[in-house]
């Protein structure tokens, strides 16, 4: 079936990052349009109305602080925005919401107004040729059972049962540093307090013998490296690697990934990710726990408005004055929080005399090439999975994240083409069925298919012309046509969006779903370079937040809450 529809339905005005050459530009450029009437007030300006900038906004506004958030697009929620296909509501690109911070929905008291469902089966997956399939369930003790009866089993299981407390317990561990702003490291500190610094001083309680030790060995190391120490079974290997490389451009091999699998394993309160990683979806999709988080921004006292594209931050002499909209009107404000890609905010919105040449050169650098597209597709019935059993059985086993992989050659293999500027032949599919666990999305007997694919690069040799499109959603739905045999024939719909989107669409530059690569060294104080990487910048009055800064992408909220704890600070201590 063609593709329905290339680019997102609700895409509002289309945010265009300036070119590099216009970036470059000496501040005058940067000075703000003349106002059509008179400039609003405010003590600050965020920019952005993901879920980080919501974040942001509610504890500023919590804290009696006026907050005026901008957001470019009509709708809110940036990638993790419910949107419209064949007027269905969809997750329009995250689908999970299970590593939201428990304590920022405490902070915000969103407990009880979103309905959250964890299924009891986190990952399925089917294997692309040889009809076996692997469930790893919230239960390590099941998933083991099922392992078991795989050949070699009851290594594989005694294997994923070893690596799979390790990780929750370093995944606990971990939780502690999410919350926290990333430590200062200047000062001529010696390596040991660099690494205990880097450790963000938590102490390593509740940890075995032998694992704190293990973290600072499992960062810098690859996924696979790290996987393949407990497991021989290629596939399940491949699958518990994969999410060291998930939205990245990287591959289960590239060094310090395991960093990000490590990361990507924590949760809430409690932190049970563990090999399996999170599967939690909100009723209603993304966008209900988006709706929750803006209700309570604004119910704190924060003016949210939509269709206000940032075209600069305002500042003098090296001091933040306030935002320029494209509509010509211009915020007042001694303070910006960005919630956009550093690149956005540091490159685009602010001249080479604000940022100067060498933190433009550092910046520069910094890895954000994006490589996730996403495929929604609308079925008209639920597709069969033969792999996952009877019928009755595939609605469990199908609840969670269902990832089509074979083995770490295979993702490495389709990695590869991204490197020279290509789409994956075989691509790596994760897709989700949000549908069986929330029928109310479309109400009838269709369903939602909303599937990861990697690996697409923002920059595709020949451009992401209709062909191109059609060539990636064709070979996506390929992948899912080897585990879901006649599922082509049930497409009603499908919806592409490709890291070139999320460039042009949602204003990140590189196009990338964590705004800045993720792995060891860009990582805590260096998200997204050391010197930023803790939520202050160079320019007074601006702070940086967003999925580029500690502790990353993902809908988590920290970054969000983190930069706006550090401004409040701020402001607390120059009222004094
Ligand atoms: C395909 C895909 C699937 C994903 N799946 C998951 C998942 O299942 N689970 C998960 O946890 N994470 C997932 N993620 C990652 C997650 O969605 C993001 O990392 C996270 O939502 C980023 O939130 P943010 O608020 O930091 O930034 P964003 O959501 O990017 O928000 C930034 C906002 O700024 C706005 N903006 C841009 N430029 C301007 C401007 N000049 N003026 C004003 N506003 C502007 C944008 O429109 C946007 O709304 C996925 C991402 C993608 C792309």
């Amino acid at each position: 079936m063609a593709a329905k529809k290339s680019a997102p339905k609700s895409a509002a005005k289309a945010v265009k990052p300036a070119a590099a050459t216009k970036a470059e530009l000496p501040p005058k450029v940067q000075k703000a349009p003349r106002a059509a009437k008179p400039a609003a007030t405010a003590d600050v300006v965020v920019i952005g109305g993901g879920h980080n900038g919501l974040v942001a906004a509610a504890y500023l506004a919590r804290a009696g602080i006026k907050t005026i958030l901008v957001e470019a697009r009509t709708e809110l929620g940036g990638m993790a925005l419910s949107g419209d296909i064949d007027g269905v509501r969809a997750p329009m690109l995250s689908h999970t919401v299970g590593r939201f911070r428990p304590r920022v929905a405490r902070d915000l008291g969103l407990q009880g107004k979103v309905k959250l469902v964890e299924p009891e089966a986190r990952n399925f997956a089917p294997h692309p040729t040889n009809g076996t399939a692997i469930t790893l369930w919230r239960d390590a003790k099941r998933t083991a059972a099922e392992l078991a009866t795989r050949p070699n089993g009851e290594k594989t299981a005694a294997g994923y049962l070893k690596l799979d407390g390790r990780m929750r317990r370093v995944g606990a561990y971990f939780e502690k540093v999410l919350d926290g702003i990333p430590p200062d490291l200047d000062g001529g500190k010696s390596v040991a307090e660099l690494l205990a610094g880097f450790a963000f001083r938590a102490p390593f309680t509740g940890l075995e013998e032998g694992d704190g030790r293990e973290i600072l060995r499992m960062l810098p190391m690859s996924a696979s490296d790290l996987v393949n120490e407990y497991i021989t079974d290629e596939h399940l290997a491949a699958l518990i690697s994969w999410r060291g490389s998930r939205y990245n451009a990287s591959g289960p091999i590239s060094p310090g990934t395991g960093a990000t699998l490590l990361f990507d394993s924590i949760t809430g309160d409690g932190a049970d990710g563990g090999a399996s990683g999170e599967t939690v979806v909100a009723i209603g999709g993304p966008g209900a726990l988006i709706s929750a988080i803006a209700d309570a921004a604004r119910g704190f006292g924060a003016e949210i408005r939509t269709g206000a594209q940032v075209t600069a931050i305002t500042e003098r002499d090296g001091r933040v004055t306030g935002v320029a909209l494209a509509s010509g009107e211009e915020i007042i404000a001694p303070y910006v929080l960005s919630t956009l890609d550093p690149k956005s905010t540091l490159l685009n919105l602010l001249g080479v005399e604000a940022t100067g040449p060498e933190l433009r050169r550092r910046l520069r650098a910094t890895r954000n090439t994006g490589v996730t597209a996403k495929l929604n597709i609308l079925l008209d019935q639920l597709p069969a999975f033969p792999s996952a059993g009877s019928a009755a059985e595939q609605e469990v086993r199908l609840r969670g994240r269902i990832t089509i992989l074979s083995d770490i050659l295979g993702i490495e293999r389709a990695f590869d083409s991204s490197k020279y500027g290509e789409m994956s032949d075989v691509p790596v599919v994760e897709a989700m069925i949000p549908t069986l666990i929330d029928p109310s999305l479309t109400n009838d007997k269709r369903h939602l298919l909303s599937a990861v694919v990697q690996y697409a690069p923002v920059d595709l040799k020949g451009g992401w012309t209709a062909d191109a499109r059609k060539t990636l959603a064709d070979r996506a739905v390929a992948v899912l046509e080897s585990v879901a045999p006649g599922i082509s024939g049930h497409i009603v719909a499908r919806q592409l969006i490709t890291p070139a989107d999320l460039q042009s669409d949602w204003g990140a530059t590189g196009g990338h779903a964590m705004h800045v690569n993720e792995g060891f060294d860009q990582f805590a104080q260096w998200r997204p370079l050391y010197g930023i990487g803790r939520y202050e910048t160079p320019i007074d009055g601006l702070f940086l937040s967003g999925a580029g800064t500690h502790p990353g992408g993902g809908v988590t909220g920290a970054p969000g809450a983190n930069a706006a704890e550090k401004l409040i600070r701020h402001l607390r201590r120059a009222a004094e």
